[in-house]
This record gives C-alpha cells, structure tokens and sequence, in this order.
C-alpha cells in the first residue's frame, strides 16, 4: 500500500484539490482539524481510489518519554490505549494508522525503545510506527546507533524530521544522515518533509509525503515557535516551490530579486503561465501549495516510471544538475552583481554520485 508512493503531506481543508492533483498514484496524509470528514468527501465527491492516512501530530505537542512514548490523546479523564488509538484510524476510513509517537528528542533512546516496543506490541500490520526526530538524531554519533535500533524493529516506519540544524556541516550531516536512514534502514518512509522525500525515493526508501506548506515540511519542537511572520518582519508571504530550482523560495524573496524584470511563468498543471515571483499575499497561499503540489507530483511520477533503481537514481540526479545549472542562468536573468540563487547544500548532496554508504563520502559536481 505505502511502497512506491510519494503522499502529499496536508491539511484537510486543501484534501480535496490536493486529491484531485496528485490522483490515484499519489496518497494522502492528513493533518489537522476534521480530517475524517475531509477524507471521506475525497472518497466520495473524487472518486480518490489513493491511500488516505491521518497524521495526529502529536509530536507538535508532546515529547515522548521512555514511559510515555506516545500520546494517549484522552482528555484527562479518559484513557484510550494505542490499540483503540490505532484502530481508530482505521475505523475512520485510513488505509493504515500511524502511531501518535510524541517528538523524540536526540538521544532519548528510552523514548525511541518504548515507542518502536509499543508499536511492535500491536503486531498489526496496518500500522506505520510514526518517528519524529530530531535533527540531533543525524548528528555522526548518533546516527548509527538509530540505524541500529530500527533497523531490528520489524514494523514498517514513517521518520518526520524535526527541529532544524543551524550551522553548516549539521545541516550537510542531516542530509547525509537522512540518506543513511531511509537507505540501511529497512521498511521505512521519510515523512512530512520537503523535496527530500523525492531523494529518498529515488535511494530507495519505502515511500515519502511532502508538505504541502513550510508548517508540514519540518515539524518545530514542542515549545518552540516556527518564527514564522515574526522574525522576518511579519513577512506573509508563502514557500514557493521554483520548479527551474528545486527548492522552495519565499515569495517576497522572489519578487524581490526579480524585481521589475520578468520573472519566468510557470507552466504547472495549475498556473497557467502564472509568474513564479506572484505568490505574496495570504490570499496567494493556497495556490502556493497548490502549485507545489501539481509541480512535484509530475516529478514523483517521473521518478517512479523507471523500474531499475539506477533509472530512478538517473533521473533524479539529472533533475538536480539541471537545477543546480539552472541556478547560475536565474543569477544572470536577474544581472546580479553578487549571486543571489544560491544552491542549498541537499542539492549538491542530491546531484552527487551514488554512494553505497553514505559515510563513504559522497562525490558531487565541481563547485564553481
Ligand atoms: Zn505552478
């Protein structure tokens, strides 16, 4: 059911235009309020044939503990255990149920023992052990200790990355780190992530969901602030997926170095030649998901046609470079003098040979 599916990671009330986008080969993973009755219209009203789970979140709530791994989700007065948690789900019309782990924080291997017990308990096999982890996790120390434990827990396994990693080299660790999991660890997806979960696909990894907002591509810890609209000057404007780039850019970026000039339109399956720098109001934001959604859908579709892996791995790799290049012509249309498109690092990692091991280091295109 999950293998070979790129999911799109949204609310309820976008389900059914995300639906109707991303079509039978695709799958949806459902977060938020009323998602039951969100899935059931796509059903109805859309004939989506896709698999629909719901994702509880409760990661964005609650750490998980070595004696509370997962969210029991009463309310103070009502115990309900996994098991009615689970089948829940799957009462409610889920094609699977993912367990309501809370967020686990690097090196709680307390949290991560009891939650992968717990879900090994139910010995179900419609039920994904959801794995939020922290960016600590990739850290080189860590990592192999992780792959280690999942590794042995016979249970299919949705890893969410949480929490962020500030500086450089954690950030090409998280990359790499991320490769290494959903390469040597067998059975699992990389949920709720960004167009990470296109390279995890083409590496092999089970399945993967995308957010469809920059809320659903990275899950922030409990008790801390997405920052988002503060920081920045309470910037509204939404993540743009730049279909040329690879990478999401926000909208006020974009229309900010492109300036007066053109910027180039989009030709997705919901712009209609639409310019890629026109997404800046609150109004814009659903079509920016939208948009994004339609642009990597034709990607996953792409990617998943070949049946060899080498082929996935060819046309990925050559996504990548092309983007990478792409970045340099983007620089010159807009004549900046400093270059403002700048490749993030996962492109480089993506764009690189295939390594066997990650820890093998891995070799990618000349730096200019
Ligand atoms: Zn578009």
């Amino acid at each position: 059911m999950l293998a070979d599916r790129v999911f799109a990671h949204a609310r309820p009330s976008d389900a059914s235009h995300v639906a109707a986008i991303v079509g039978a080969g695709g799958g949806l993973v459902l977060t938020g309020a009323n998602p039951v009755r969100a899935a059931r219209r796509c059903r109805e009203e859309q004939a989506f044939e896709g698999p629909i789970l719901f994702d509880s979140a409760a990661a964005e709530a609650r750490v998980a503990t070595r004696e509370r791994p997962f969210d029991e989700g009463g309310d103070g007065l009502l115990e309900i255990t996994l098991e009615q948690r689970v089948q829940g789900q799957i009462d409610a019309g889920a094609d699977a149920a993912l367990t309501p782990t809370g967020y686990l924080r690097a090196a709680d291997f307390g949290a991560l023992d009891a939650a992968v017990e717990g879900a090994v308990g139910l010995a179900r096999d419609d039920v994904i052990l959801s794995l939020p982890l922290d960016a600590g996790w990739l850290a080189p120390g860590l990592i192999d200790k992780l792959i280690g434990v999942l590794a042995r827990a016979p249970v299919a396994k949705a890893v969410m990355p949480g929490g962020r990693a500030a500086a450089p080299r954690r950030m090409l660790d998280g990359v790499l780190g991320l490769r290494r999991l959903v390469t040597e660890v067998p059975d699992v997806a990389l949920f709720r992530t960004d167009l990470t979960g296109l390279d995890a696909v083409a590496q092999g990894c089970l399945a993967a969901s995308i957010g469809t907002s920059d809320a659903l591509r990275r899950l922030v810890p409990p008790g801390e602030t997405a920052g988002y609209g503060s920081a920045d000057g309470g910037d509204r404007s939404p993540g743009v997926l730049v279909p040329d780039l690879l990478t999401y850019v926000r909208g006020s970026v974009l229309a900010d170095r492109f300036g007066d000039r053109a910027a180039p339109p989009c030709r997705c399956a919901r712009c209609g030649g639409r310019s890629i720098a026109g997404f800046l109001r609150q109004e814009d934001w659903k079509d920016a998901r939208l948009h994004g959604v339609a642009v990597w859908t034709e990607w996953a579709r792409n990617l998943l046609y070949p049946d060899s892996p080498e082929g996935r791995r060819r046309y990925w790799r050559r996504l990548c470079r092309d983007a990478i290049a792409a970045h340099a012509r983007y620089n010159t249309s807009v004549r900046a003098r400093e270059p403002v498109f700048v490749p993030p690092e996962s492109l480089w990692v993506w764009a690189g040979e295939d390594t066997a091991t990650a820890t093998a280091g891995v070799v990618t295109p000349a730096r200019p």
